[in-house]
């Protein structure tokens, strides 16, 4: 299933975007609660028809000692529009700049949107060995881009729980 479910932290705040399937999990361990249901994703089991949810919350708070967004497979390809980073392309793996077997750290300044190919390519080389320039250079972002939490954020009502996020465009 496709889509992403917001969860938001016990403090009603934006926490992260998570798959219909892993906020189906923790509501089933009992870490979070249903807020919205999606008006028209559903999730069929063998035996019946539910209503995905589309906004869930946790039941404790999550606490960020560094804050940030996590360093996540997920939130790199997030904060590259799901694009290479080398062609320009829709990719949809993470390419590390330096290879982490040449000395590379996994950071937002040295991971990259990569598609299948390019990541291929590029192998264990840098982008210098490998002649493949970054279309631009990766930084830590500062906040989730929203611009894709709003593409799904006017389908399935999240904004209400979004507004005060907004001014961090
Ligand atoms: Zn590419």
């Amino acid at each position: 299933m496709s889509g992403y479910v917001l969860v938001l932290n016990a403090s009603y705040e934006f926490l992260n975007l998570s798959t219909v399937k892993r906020a189906i999990k923790l509501i089933f361990k009992g870490k979070a609660e249903v807020l919205e249901l999606h008006p028209t994703k559903e999730i069929v089991s063998a035996s019946r028809k539910v209503k995905a949810p589309s906004i869930i919350r946790m039941l404790y708070q999550i606490v960020r000692p560094f804050g940030g967004i996590p360093l996540t497979r997920k939130n790199i390809i997030l904060r590259d529009r799901h694009q290479c980073q080398y062609c320009g392309k829709t990719g949809d793996t993470v390419d590390h700049i330096i290879p982490r077997s040449r000395g590379g750290k996994d950071s937002w300044e040295n991971c990259v949107c990569a598609c299948v190919r390019c990541n291929t390519r590029k192998n264990n080389r840098t982008p210098g060995e490998a002649k493949m320039a970054l279309l631009r250079p990766p930084k830590k972002p500062r906040h989730i881009p929203w611009f894709i939490v709003k593409k799904d954020a006017d389908a399935v009502g999240w904004d209400k729980y979004l507004y005060w996020n907004t001014d961090l465009d």
